[in-house]
């Protein structure tokens, strides 16, 4: 079959019966279509953005074999399960596999008897290889995690630059690189270090609407984490601490507690962290509690709950982490505990950065992140304009988003403190940065003030009675609720938002969080029932007994078969099982997720179970 004769039925058909989905997620259709007519791709999509139906489709469909680069040995297995699972001829080759499976694999490489084959990025260091694949028909290359090719990312890797080779040894074959790091620069490097052909660019949208995101004052962490992991029994979560001691002690605070939780970080040798993300991957284990060392290329697609029990270094990072739950579609929830407490640890590990630069740099990402957790605005709305994106529709519509719009926080009414504010933005001329702006509301006597005369102004002095700190948080509240800009550039300035008149001329009143809150343990008994399954976007009414069952059989049938569970339905396909109890073959078929090969080979296992509840 030639690209040109694809069309749209072929696409929707195959979406239906291989994949079993009604409807392709956000942007998944652009991008498969333009593989499918053999142009370079580049697709920024997030987490749980569904990036591996967009190489797979076009790889059932077009005749050739699709190479994919992944970078993790240890993940291959579970993604060539998963395509097999759905009937895709996929197979993987690395290190990992004996010289007789490595022949098979060759074999059926070179008769033309798969869809997918995934390898690591150092196979392109080895000739023998690249001949190989010159001697089959490859349908297109690609690449997984591509930011790791830059060295803007967060997780540059050298074996990346291996594939700059790709566009010379392979001319004719198209390339479509995937990632879900946001930023411009590293979407920049990918197309240049790939020498991508005038590549499509497809960035998604970063909103994640299933994650739920709070963030709790940090008061006595280890009770505050038994008591959320407590509350959600048989769910599976991750919970990252920043050492290893903390994270070790933590993980026997849960196994002491019937949890079952295990620990990883880089002090455990290779084989035993491997051990425990397996036990994690299949649902062996409930809850991994991690440094940030575990993390990229998690492919379970169940993970109800991101627990943060200290304070991340940066927003990016925080994005990411939580970013690996809920990939499923389904609610799930991501709590920060924040306390002041562990900035000056932070601090500590900046201060012996020997580069000034960079010492600036990580500390502006520090500062972003204790804004996120410390001002009176939608968590989703500032952590999507970090990525450079607009969330006013969501944002003003939805009160399930996260914390502050679902009212679950305290706050403190602070509308004079914000007239005082931006009324000396307006008299200072909308000229000033946020240092100028509070000396002026503070009355200092700076040689500033007095050259400008600024100590004449109406507002001079306005604001002595709290301290700096007090005006530069109001300024940080104004910023992040948009009622005020600051400039780009070396001199940023304040001006006025066009909203700002609202809060200075009709009465429109003007919160901020109450610093107690977050300084200051939580008062007992508080939150329980906001840590719960609030924050959905789209709560299934389903049957939760039944659900157990369904669980506990896909468990069993996940073990028969060395698979991890999500491989055989995802929670999603279980909890529609367990809402619409579908009887027979082709109500089954109009669960999400379940295609033609996953009816024939689990379908009489679960309407079993539907049939007998
Ligand atoms: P990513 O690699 O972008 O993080 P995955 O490829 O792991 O995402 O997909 C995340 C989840 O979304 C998986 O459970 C997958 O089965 C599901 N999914 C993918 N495409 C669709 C679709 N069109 N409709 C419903 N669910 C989908």
């Amino acid at each position: 079959m030639s690209a040109s004769v694809i069309n749209n039925d072929d696409v929707s058909n195959t979406l239906r019966e291989v994949f079993g989905f009604s409807d392709f997620l956000p942007n998944q259709e652009a991008v498969v279509k333009n593989i499918l007519s053999q142009k370079d791709t580049v697709a920024i999509m997030p987490t749980g953005g569904g990036k591996s139906l967009c190489y797979q489709l076009p790889a059932r469909i077009l005749p050739g074999t699709c190479l994919v680069i992944s970078p993790l040995i240890a993940l291959m297995k579970d993604q060539v399960d998963a395509a097999q699972a759905n009937g895709l001829r996929a197979a993987f080759l690395n290190s990992s596999l004996s010289a007789s499976m490595k022949r098979r694999v060759e074999a059926d490489l070179l008769s033309a008897r798969l869809d997918l084959l995934y390898v690591s990025p150092e196979r392109f260091a080895m000739p023998e290889f690249i001949e190989r694949l010159k001697q089959i028909k490859m349908a297109f290359v690609a690449i997984d995690e591509a930011h790791c090719i830059s060295e803007w990312g967060h997780d540059f890797r050298p074996d990346y630059l291996n594939l700059s080779t790709i566009g010379r040894d392979f001319p004719e074959v198209p390339v479509a690189a995937f990632t879900a790091t946001a930023t411009h620069r590293v979407q920049e490097d990918i197309v240049t270090r790939l020498g991508l052909r005038n590549p499509h660019i497809i960035r998604a949208s970063f909103n994640r609407p299933n994650l739920f995101y709070k963030v709790v004052p940090k008061s006595r962490p280890s009770e505050q984490i038994l008591k959320f992991v407590s509350a959600r029994r048989g769910e599976a979560g991750i919970i990252y601490r920043t050492t290893r001691k903390s994270v070790e002690q933590t993980a026997e605070l849960l196994s002491r507690h019937g949890i079952r939780a295990l620990p990883y970080h880089a002090g455990l040798d290779d084989a035993q962290r491997i051990r425990n993300q397996e036990a994690f991957n299949r649902d062996d284990i409930q809850v991994i509690v991690a440094t940030i060392a575990f993390g990229m290329g998690i492919d379970k697609s169940n993970v109800r709950y991101v627990l943060h029990g200290d304070l991340p270094k940066n927003v990016e990072g925080y994005y990411q982490e939580t970013g690996r739950a809920g990939r499923d579609g389904e609610p799930a929830q991501c709590l920060l505990l924040f306390g002041y407490g562990d900035i000056p640890k932070l601090r500590f590990f900046i201060d012996q950065m020997p580069d000034e630069a960079e010492q600036r740099q990580a500390l502006r990402c520090l500062n972003n992140m204790i804004n996120y957790a410390s001002v009176y605005a939608c968590r989703r709305k500032q952590l999507l304009n970090y990525f450079g994106e607009e969330l006013e529709s969501i944002a003003k519509s939805s009160t399930l988003c996260c914390d502050v719009c679902s009212g679950q926080v305290d706050r403190i009414e602070a509308t004079v403190d914000a007239q005082i504010a931006m009324s000396a933005i307006a008299r200072t001329g909308q000229r000033f940065g946020i240092t100028h702006v509070v000396a002026v509301i503070c009355g200092e006597d700076t040689p500033r003030i007095q050259t400008l005369g600024h100590d004449r102004l109406k507002t001079y002095g306005a604001g002595r009675d709290k301290d700096r700190r007090h005006w530069r948080m109001v300024i940080d509240n104004l910023l992040s609720q948009g009622l005020i800009e600051q400039s780009k550039g070396e001199y940023p300035v304040l001006t006025l938002a066009a909203d700002a008149k609202d809060v200075l001329f009709n009465s429109r009143p003007f919160y901020m969080l109450k610093s107690e809150v977050l300084s200051i343990p939580a008062r007992r008994g508080k939150g329980r029932g906001t840590q719960g399954r609030t924050g959905a976007t789209d709560i299934l009414d389903y049957d939760e007994a039944l659900f157990e069952k369904l669980r506990v059989l896909r468990k069993k049938l996940a073990g028969e078969q060395g698979v991890p569970p999500y491989v055989i339905f995802s929670d999603r396909s279980l909890h529609e099982m367990a809402r619409d109890c579908p009887t027979n073959a082709a109500e089954l078929l109009n669960i999400s997720g379940v295609g033609a090969a996953k009816l024939t080979r689990y379908g009489k296992a679960f309407l079993d179970v539907i049939n007998s509840k």
